[in-house]
């Protein structure tokens, strides 16, 4: 490792004090909790873009979790970063993901915009800090400053002076995971990986199962100068790639030297970096601009593709239409469970009727409603919506 990676050792710790562990580091111990969190079990379930009924083969936030952890622990291990934390934050990086993944959020988003709204960032967090209930003595998974702070990858200044004055101090003094929101300061190098970890991940999977699912073609892939660069590649080293029953072989090739040629750019980008930065320890990143990135070239190569797969996969009218869906099941779960808290599961249950008696503000229920929808998988949030609503919207094989 490098004088700049993440030390388990330097760990600015964590909110209830614990013994160490003794044959793991902070990092890997924090990576375990999440691996073994309920949270983490549901995103099997849950939509990266198709439903997960839609298809076996497509991605889920599970398996794009994986790929983001892959990527970025074989980053981290050539740029001498801290492998061990890039995976704990990837592997949590979208815990607080809703069912039916953006739509869901949005449509979450919408019906606690009275309440405080919601965000799946935050919500990660809060996954991690207390939802989960494993531990006799506190709430969440109690992880370690660095792990948190790599989970909260976004943040509005609002929410982060919510943040800030809620959670406890930390024994340094120095603040909590939402101050860098405020300060305007970077995260960690680990935790700047795992975002464009996250980006090369999406960008190469959702190709692939955009294509998979016939709502793109690698017709329309060629006008996407990232890619094509790349298929053409493939084109001229097998020339049998070009034979109509290869077509698939020919997608995976490309995306396959697609993402190696976008590692290895971010490798070459963010050493060039460092070196230019020459950071004393770990924390000089946290003051300077961001250090891991893409070089010109290929941000903008990045950023033209992204830009092609909002216009023709995440906004293509099937999508579209399923995502209609999705945002009324979310929709009238939400005004179900908002004037019915005692249809949901009984801790939820339990939980809002405490709260409704209590006299609080509604604030407080509704927020316990939203987590209850957001922990949902698509097809729980389905089957919940026949039951409630009787329509059955999303049909399911
Ligand atoms: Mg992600």
């Amino acid at each position: 490792m490098t004088r700049y990676a993440s030390d388990p050792i330097c760990s600015r710790g964590r909110h209830y004090p614990e013994a160490d562990a003794p044959t793991r580091n902070a990092y890997q111990r924090d990576r375990d909790r999440i691996v073994h969190s309920t949270a983490f079990r549901r995103l099997v379930y849950k939509t990266q873009v198709f439903l997960n009924h839609e298809g076996d083969l497509f991605r889920t936030r599970l398996t794009h979790s994986l790929e983001v952890a892959q990527l970025g622990r074989s980053i981290a291990r050539t740029l001498g970063l801290n492998e061990d934390l890039v995976e704990a934050i990837a592997l949590a990086h979208d815990l607080g993901h809703t069912p039916f993944g953006h739509a869901g959020q949005d449509a979450l988003n919408s019906c606690m915009a009275a309440y405080g709204g919601f965000e799946h960032n935050l919500q990660s967090l809060r996954v991690v800090d207390c939802l989960e209930e494993r531990y006799p003595t506190f709430d969440g998974l109690n992880l370690c400053f660095e792990t948190r702070e790599g989970i909260l990858k976004h943040c509005s200044l609002r929410n982060a002076e919510v943040l800030e004055r809620d959670e406890p101090a930390y024994p340094d003094g120095q603040g909590g995971v939402a101050r860098r929101f405020i300060t305007r300061t970077q995260p960690s190098l680990e935790a700047q990986l795992c975002n464009l970890a996250d980006e090369i991940a999406y960008n190469a999977h959702d190709i692939d199962d955009g294509v998979r699912s016939g709502l793109i073609t690698l017709e329309q892939l060629q006008a996407v100068p990232l890619f094509d660069a790349f298929r053409q590649q493939a084109l001229a080293a097998h020339a049998r790639l070009a034979e109509p029953n290869q077509s698939r072989r020919l997608l995976y090739e490309s995306i396959r030297l697609m993402l190696s040629a976008q590692v290895y750019d971010v490798i070459a980008s963010t050493q060039a970096a460092l070196d230019v930065a020459n950071l004393r320890c770990a924390d000089d990143a946290r003051t300077m601009p961001p250090l891991v990135l893409f070089g010109s070239e290929m941000r903008e190569g990045s950023r033209v593709l992204k830009t092609f797969l909002m216009q023709k996969l995440y906004r293509h009218p099937q999508v579209v239409d399923t995502m209609a869906q999705a945002k009324q099941v979310v929709r009238e779960l939400f005004d179900v469970y908002s004037v019915r808290p005692h249809e949901m599961q009984a801790g939820y249950a339990t939980q809002a009727a405490s709260l409704k008696s209590s006299g609080l503000p509604r604030d407080a229920c509704m927020r316990v409603v939203a987590d209850y929808i957001a922990g949902m998988t698509d097809r729980f949030a389905a089957r919940e919506h026949e039951r409630l609503i009787g329509g059955r919207l999303l049909k399911q094989p």
